[in-house]
């Protein structure tokens, strides 16, 4: 069946993977289609944490007000011992913070994700149809077409330059192509209860969150937004997941924290927490995101976090190959990032759950004693945001650098008499950012790099002004006074001289 309607990029699946990449095409103005099966955002809550980096993605699509009414600071988290010994503690930096937001912030997934699907229906770009399932897809050398089938079984065609399968666990699009997953070997089952609690039970709950590695029965809680509580609580050998999700046993699992006077239960699911990833993020002209490419235990609150950053790595550079200013080479090096960053990360996560999942008491007191071995003595906190890695190879300058691959800085500041954040300024393109002693330089500059697309944000002690020192840190950490910022934050690389800065500029262009 010929197509009649055609689409820059087709979006298969409208959750929080889906909807961000939309609003990212949005932006773009790129023609895009996104679809979903379900005709709702899923009405409970999965992803409980988010972090800087995905708050920023929605600060720039114009969503920080929508968004943070539904968001909390992360409590930090303690961990106790086989004994009930504190034996590890995560929790954040404290500010000025890096990326202009918390570190960690627990939120509301179904009024974000809400807020994510009204944003995308503004963008005049952006078509979205619920009710909508892909059924096939087929690839030619040129383009994408889908079967796509209504809620009332009509079947159509839709042709796309691109197809991004957004579509979760069980994707589709990954389905359809025969893509396999890794597994990275971790499969636990686990029973995750949500409570609402009024106030009088949230004082005599635990103030922080709660990783009790209690070899009898691993489990997480967690403070949530407002009365918001989570029971991640191990399942034994024996117990049947369906059965567990029964409101007796979660009242008979919970009668530790909590009686059912004090709280209303809103859902208790039982998931296997696995870790997967697929063995091809791109397969010609259709890539895979979110979920759809990969699946990790929930213990530092990753999962949806990593499906933003696929969306905010792949989104730009479909743009400049739609716009012909890039072509296959760059579109490869989104698998090689996002799948290495996806592994490294995932692996840092399965080395917590090891420690939490601990079943023998022998070796769970040994774990305690190691633990409080290497802390010497006192449990310091330890910042989840050091567990998250920088992105390694693809599409960062070859001069090596340790600021190479990591997260810009966006501190706040002021600019004629305003203070904003950085990117409300400098924006979501390619970047030159420069340091004020780099200032009498910058019109030259600015001249070089408007011809690679960048904008060039100079900071000068007459202009653009730092409120604090972030950038001026991060500037004298790495020994530069330029740094070269992808569309997505990721530095491409860094330099100390307007020359080394103009080689910099020249060998990124040749390689789009
Ligand atoms: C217990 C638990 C705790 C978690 N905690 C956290 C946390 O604290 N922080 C965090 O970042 N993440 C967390 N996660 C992970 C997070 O919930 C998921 O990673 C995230 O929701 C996945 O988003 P997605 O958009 O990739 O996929 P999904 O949310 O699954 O969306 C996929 C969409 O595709 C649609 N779809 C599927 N097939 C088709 C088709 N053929 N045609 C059309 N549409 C289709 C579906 O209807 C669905 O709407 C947790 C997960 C669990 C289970």
């Amino acid at each position: 069946m010929p197509s009649h309607e055609s689409f820059d990029v087709v979006i298969v699946g409208f959750g929080p993977a889906g909807a961000t990449c939309a609003n990212l095409l949005g932006t773009l103005g790129v023609r895009a289609l996104a679809i979903d099966r379900s005709q709702e955002v899923y009405a409970r809550p999965r992803a409980f944490a988010l972090d800087h980096e995905i708050m920023r993605v929605f600060q720039n699509l114009g969503l920080a007000d929508a968004i943070l009414p539904h968001t909390a600071p992360f409590t930090p988290s303690e961990y106790y011992g086989a004994g009930g010994q504190l034996i590890k503690r995560l929790g954040s930096i404290p500010p000025p913070y890096p990326l202009g937001w918390p570190p960690n912030m627990v939120f509301n997934q179904p009024p974000v994700e809400a807020a994510l699907r009204r944003r995308a229906g503004e963008h005049a770009s952006v078509t979205i149809e619920l009710g909508t399932d892909l059924v096939g897809l087929s690839q030619s050398s040129d383009g994408v077409e889908l079967k796509l089938r209504n809620a009332s079984g009509d079947e159509r065609s839709v042709a796309a330059r691109f197809v991004i399968g957004c579509d979760g666990a069980s994707s589709t699009v990954r389905e359809l192509l025969g893509i396999e997953m890794e597994d990275l070997q971790f499969d636990e089952p686990w029973l995750v209860v949500d409570m609402l609690v009024d106030e009088r039970a949230a004082a005599k709950l635990p103030q922080v969150s709660v990783q009790y590695c209690e070899p009898a029965r691993p489990t997480t809680y967690l403070i949530g937004t407002e009365g918001h509580r989570r029971w991640e609580i191990m399942l034994l050998p024996g117990e049947n997941p369906r059965t567990m999700e029964a409101d007796a046993e979660v009242w008979r699992l919970l009668a530790r924290w909590l009686t059912p006077s004090e709280a209303k239960l809103w859902r208790a699911a039982s998931y296997r927490f696995h870790a997967l990833v697929a063995h091809e993020w791109r397969r010609g002209r259709v890539f895979l995101a979110g979920d759809a490419a990969h699946q990790q235990p929930p213990f530092i609150g990753q999962g949806m976090c990593q499906g933003v950053r696929d969306v905010a790595n792949l989104a730009w550079k479909i743009d400049l190959a739609l716009k012909g200013k890039a072509g296959d080479a760059l579109l490869d090096t989104y698998a090689e990032e996002r799948g290495a960053h996806v592994k490294r990360l995932t692996t840092a996560i399965k080395g917590i759950g090891r420690l939490i999942c601990e079943r023998d008491p022998a070796a769970a007191r040994a774990r305690d004693a190691k633990l409080l071995e290497e802390a010497g003595g006192e449990v310091r906190t330890q910042p989840r945001q050091h567990l998250i890695p920088p992105i390694e190879g693809g599409f960062v300058s070859r001069e090596a650098h340790p600021a190479n691959g990591t997260l810009f800085p966006q501190p706040t500041v002021r600019r004629a008499g305003k203070e904003v954040l950085l990117d409300e300024i400098a924006g979501c393109g390619f970047r030159v950012v420069l340091d004020h002693q780099l200032a009498a330089e910058a019109k030259a500059i600015e001249v070089l790099a408007a011809q690679f697309g960048a904008k060039t944000v100079c900071f000068d002690t007459n202009g653009l002004q730092e409120c604090g020192s972030v950038l001026a840190a991060w500037f004298e950490k790495h020994a530069c006074l330029a740094a070269i910022v992808r569309p997505d934050h990721y530095v491409y690389g860094v330099a100390a001289t307007a020359e080394a800065l103009e080689r910099q500029l020249r060998a990124m262009a040749s390689r789009l």
